[in-house]
């Protein structure tokens, strides 16, 4: 059933209704939808309809980026207004037709580009700003460095930050709902993700100015009486994740006439196609079980055509959905394909009368528990399906083994090879001897040893054991205060006094690390090359200690350095317990500035009350703190 129910919400709780579509706008801008699209819009909707002049509906809605340099846009970047039905693009037209006849103008052109479904941005004057609340939006121009390709080139206005649709959707659709997702990940984390490193190498990652968008162009009457046609057409043009159309019009004049309010350009609309529906049947529910004992769904469905894909499988989110929902063989469903990516769960239309959830792990058979929603596989010492995906998990976050792909994997298990342990006894013959071919057995054998010499971060080694809740950024969190070693000592309460880590996650995560410390040991013992992750009192006390200028200040450097490289100093710099940071922003307390350094760099520096030294002065500031 879908979570938006409609009847809730009337004229009598329009203030918990704003500050609901809030929460859920908020969920969205940071990638984390909690209703779909449509419904969000359906929502927003009846609202207008509550109370046409509610000042949610009238303030552009703010993109989630917290840190970073502000940005004031020149021209605000505003919303669109919405149509849904045809009704309101007539009225749209006749307003535009009423504003150019008292302006004398004749002939009006109208033009429609395809509404992209990503991240808004502006690139001008070589600083790409994102949206932000649609005045001030924050410097993200580092999104070029990362990767993302600029369509058309550099400096050419607003547009969007869009991941290419048939990319997406053949790699992450098993991982992210919607592609916008990962754009946020990609504009805002520190650290990129495996996928999104995968995206931005495969250059499939795009901020595409709107002016280099396909395009129709006409008269209002053939605006309002093909927009249907004009839609599919621009729509299979286009490989990005679309949201609808844009109509707007072309004459300068007759724009400036028209304005805006503070919400939307008054000369604009968009044009809302609500995703693609389709109902089907749900024919079987199959289950899989993941690394941490997960067992989720699949919905199995009559193959159905959902805005020309088809559509036979369903990935539900957990169990609780089909215990919550009573799907089942036999289950009437709507399916929803908005804005063209991966097919969900819209609407169950005819329920199953006894939900069947399965009593036994699909893959060994054990007991199953329900946790919340999820519905898991407790025998995590010898269920198969955890041992592979466990296994799997460990040569992929390791990264330094190649060669134990699922299918090898999934080979091992199956002969009992499954804890990591055992695979890193192995020898040439012992997989040779399993059945695996020679050439193969020689470079399984060779990857494991290279996997020991290969030198690899602690953070990753601890985050390939696979623990709930311990990836590879909250390793480094826990090894910056715990080194690896003393890891067994670990307790609940010691964990939770590390920022970043909850009351309820420091219980498992400890004692998954003492249940597992003698594996983790076993593995230290075998000889890898593990990179330590400094310790932050380590490098408190250095920067206590130093009586450099520099230490425990934000510096950067700009220009063609005389004495070394640029490289040089940035390592010397992070010597003295300086942070080296690659681009201008206010956090920057030392600008060091070399021959032909940037003139744009030295006043935005100024502007933040940032110290500008020459190479020399830095230099002699060192020399003289040493003496
Ligand atoms: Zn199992």
């Amino acid at each position: 059933m879908s979570k938006v129910d409609l009847s809730k919400w009337t004229s009598k709780n329009i203030p918990k209704l704003a500050k609901q579509l809030q929460v859920y706008n908020t969920a969205y801008r940071a990638g984390k939808p909690k209703i779909s699209d449509a419904e969000y819009d359906s929502l927003t909707e009846h609202l207008r309809s509550l109370d046409p002049n509610h000042k949610y509906l009238h303030t552009v809605e703010a993109e989630s980026i917290e840190n970073g340099e502000k940005i004031r846009h020149k021209v605000p970047m505003l919303s669109t207004e919405k149509a849904y039905k045809k009704e309101k693009l007539q009225a749209f037209v006749t307003r535009v037709e009423k504003a150019a006849s008292e302006l004398g103008i004749k002939k009006i052109t109208f033009r429609v580009t395809p509404k992209l479904d990503g991240m808004a941005g502006k690139d001008e004057g070589g600083i790409l700003a994102s949206r932000g609340n649609g005045l001030v939006g924050v410097n993200i121009t580092r999104v070029f460095k990362r990767g993302i390709v600029a369509i058309g080139g550099r400096n050419k206005g607003p547009g969007e930050i869009v991941m290419v649709r048939s990319y997406f959707e053949k790699n992450f659709t098993k991982d992210f709902d919607h592609p916008r997702n990962m754009i946020v990940g990609i504009v805002n984390a520190d650290k990129l993700s495996a996928f999104a490193q995968k995206a931005l190498k495969a250059q499939k990652v795009h901020f595409v100015p709107y002016s280099t968008l396909v395009n129709w162009s006409g008269s209002g009457k053939d605006l309002v009486a093909k927009i249907d046609s004009i839609t599919a057409d621009l729509t299979k043009k286009v490989d990005y994740p679309l949201d609808g159309m844009v109509a707007e019009v072309t004459n300068e004049k007759l724009k400036n006439y028209m304005g805006a309010t503070s919400h939307h350009h008054r000369w604009q609309i968009a044009i809302k196609t609500k995703g693609e529906t389709a109902t089907t049947t749900v024919e079987s529910i199959g289950w899989q079980t993941g690394k941490t004992g997960r067992v989720t769904p699949v919905l199995r469905v009559k193959p159905v055509s959902v805005s020309g894909a088809t559509i036979s499988n369903i990935t539900a989110h957990h169990a609780g959905m089909v215990r919550d929902k009573k799907l089942g063989a036999g289950a009437k469903i709507e399916i929803i394909r908005s804005g063209e990516v991966i097919p969900k769960l819209e609407n169950v239309l005819k329920c199953v009368k006894k939900v069947n959830i399965p009593s036994q792990c699909p893959s060994c058979k054990g007991p199953l528990s329900w946790d919340n929603d999820f519905l898991v596989c407790t025998n995590n010492a010898s269920c198969p399906a955890q041992s592979t995906t466990g296994l799997r998990h460990w040569f992929k976050t390791l990264g330094t083994a190649s060669g134990f792909g699922p299918k090898t994997l999934e080979a091992l298990v199956k002969n009992n090879i499954t804890d990591i342990k055992l695979i890193y006894a192995m020898k040439e013959k012992d997989f040779k001897k399993l059945g695996l071919g020679d050439k193969q057995s020689e470079n399984l054998e060779k990857a494991l040893k290279d996997s020991l010499s290969e030198s690899v971060e602690d953070a990753r080694f601890l985050a390939a054991f696979g623990i709930q809740n311990l990836g590879i950024g909250d390793s480094r969190k826990l090894l910056a205060v715990y080194p690896l070693k003393d890891l067994h000592s670990i307790t609940s309460e010691k964990m939770e006094a590390i920022p970043g880590f909850g009351a309820k996650t420091s219980g498992s995560i400890s004692s998954a690390i003492r249940r597992l410390w003698p594996t983790i040991k076993h593995m230290m013992d075998l000889g890898f090359t593990l990179r330590k992750t400094p310790l932050k009192a380590e490098q408190e006390a250095l920067v206590a200690s130093a009586k450099n200028p520099f230490a425990g200040k934000h510096v950067l450097f700009t220009g063609k350095m005389e004495h070394g490289s640029r490289n040089d100093m940035k390592v010397q710099a992070r010597s003295l317990g300086a942070t080296v940071l690659s681009v201008m922003s206010s956090k920057v307390e030392f600008l060091i500035i070399g021959a032909k350094a940037s003139q744009k760099k030295i006043a935005a520096a100024t502007s933040h009350g940032a110290k500008i030294l020459t190479e020399q002065e830095y230099n002699k500031q060192i020399k003289d703190s040493e003496e």
